[in-house]
C-alpha cells in the first residue's frame, strides 16, 4: 500500500460502541463531516477520517489495510487474533478505552446445580466466540463440544441445541431473563484501540502518536480530580500522603492567614469520603473536589 498522509480510523456504525466512540473522539478535539453514504466521515480538525462499519468487520479491514486503526471490543479483536495466525502477527491492542465493559462468560441453566468446571466435560456449549472458548477449555484440560452460533446464543439451552452458553454479559439481565446463571469468566472485555504491530512508515505514524497522546489525556482526565483546600502548613506532608495518586500540586500563600496555605492537588483518582474526613481532622478547611476537563502536565 502506498504512503498515506491521512489516518483512517474504523468505528462501529451503530450499536453499543458507536456513540461512546464518537464522543471520545470529540473529546480528543476531532470533528468530522459526514458523507452522504454514511460510510466515510472526513476529518476536519485533523487529517484523521472515520470509516463506519460493523464491529465484526474491523479486524479484517485492519488486516487488509483498508483502515489504519479501529475501535472495537477486545472480545472481537481477541477472537480474530486467536482465529488466524496472520492476524496474530499483524494486529494488536494499542490502548484500552474505558467503555463498553463486559465479559465473555459461561452460563448454565439455573436448574443445573453446577458446582465445578469438571462438569463441563462432554457438554455442548453455544457461543459466537469459538476460538476464545476453545483456548480457554484447552488451558484447563477440559473437553466439551463447541456449537457455533452467530446470534441469539442465550436461547440455545431452551431450544435444546446446547447445554450451556458462552456469551457476552454486562449487567446479567439477559441471563436472568433466560433463566441462566453465570459460572465462569473466559475474557474481561472493554472497547480498545486496535492497530498494526509494525509502525506506520509515513505521515500516519505522527498522527497515530498524536491521537494516542490525546486519548491517554482524556482517559486520565476522566479519572482525575482537582482537590482544593485551605490547610495548616504544619500538616502538609500528612495531607499529601492521604491524597490518591497526586501527579501535580501547587501550594499557595494566603493573604489573610498565618500558618495556613491553599493547596491545589491533581489526583489520579477520586478521593473517598473517608479520605476527605481524615483531611478535615488534620485541620483542613474549604475542601473542594472538581472534575478535570483537560490536562497537559
Ligand atoms: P454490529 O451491527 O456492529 O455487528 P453487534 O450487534 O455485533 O453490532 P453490539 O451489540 O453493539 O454489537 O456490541 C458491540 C460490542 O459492545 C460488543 O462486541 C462488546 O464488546 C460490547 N458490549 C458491552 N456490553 C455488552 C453486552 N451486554 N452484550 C454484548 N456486547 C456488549
Ligand atoms: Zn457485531
Amino acid at each position: 500500500m502506498s504512503a498515506r498522509d491521512r489516518l483512517r480510523l474504523a468505528v462501529q456504525k451503530s450499536g453499543r460502541l458507536a456513540e461512546p466512540s464518537r464522543e471520545l473522539l470529540a473529546r480528543c478535539g476531532l470533528s468530522f463531516r459526514e458523507s452522504r453514504d454514511r460510510l466515510f466521515c472526513y476529518g476536519e480538525t485533523l487529517p484523521i477520517d472515520l470509516l463506519l462499519v460493523r464491529d465484526d468487520d474491523i479486524p479484517g479491514l485492519l488486516q487488509q489495510g483498508v483502515c489504519d486503526l479501529g475501535i472495537v471490543g477486545r472480545n472481537v479483536l481477541a477472537e480474530a487474533l486467536a482465529a488466524s495466525e496472520s492476524a496474530g502477527e499483524n494486529l494488536r491492542e494499542w490502548l484500552p478505552l474505558g467503555f463498553g465493559a463486559c465479559r465473555l462468560a459461561l452460563a448454565v441453566p439455573q436448574e443445573w446445580g453446577f458446582l465445578e468446571l469438571r462438569e463441563l466435560a462432554g457438554k455442548r456449549i453455544a457461543t459466537s466466540y469459538p476460538m476464545l472458548l476453545r483456548r480457554w477449555l484447552e488451558q484447563r484440560g477440559l473437553r466439551a463440544e463447541i456449537v457455533v452460533l452467530s446470534g441469539s446464543v442465550e436461547i440455545a439451552p431452551r431450544l435444546g441445541t446446547a447445554d450451556l452458553i458462552c456469551d457476552l454479559v454486562s449487567t446479567g439481565a439477559t441471563l436472568a431473563a433466560n433463566q441462566l446463571r453465570e459460572v465462569a469468566t473466559v475474557l474481561e472485555s472493554e472497547a480498545v484501540l486496535a492497530g498494526p504491530v509494525r509502525p506506520f512508515g509515513d505521515e500516519r505514524a505522527a498522527l497515530a502518536e498524536l491521537l494516542l497522546r490525546r486519548l491517554r489525556g482524556v482517559l486520565e482526565g476522566r479519572a482525575s480530580r482537582l482537590v482544593m483546600m485551605r490547610a495548616p502548613v504544619s500538616a502538609l506532608a500528612e495531607i499529601e500522603r492521604r491524597l490518591p495518586r497526586v501527579s501535580a500540586r501547587n501550594v499557595l500563600p494566603l493573604a489573610d492567614a498565618h500558618g495556613a496555605v491553599a493547596i491545589q492537588a491533581l489526583c489520579g483518582a477520586e478521593p473517598s469520603w473517608a479520605q476527605l474526613e481524615e483531611l478535615k481532622r488534620l485541620g483542613v478547611e474549604n475542601l473542594l473536589v472538581l472534575p478535570v476537563e483537560k490536562a497537559l502536565l
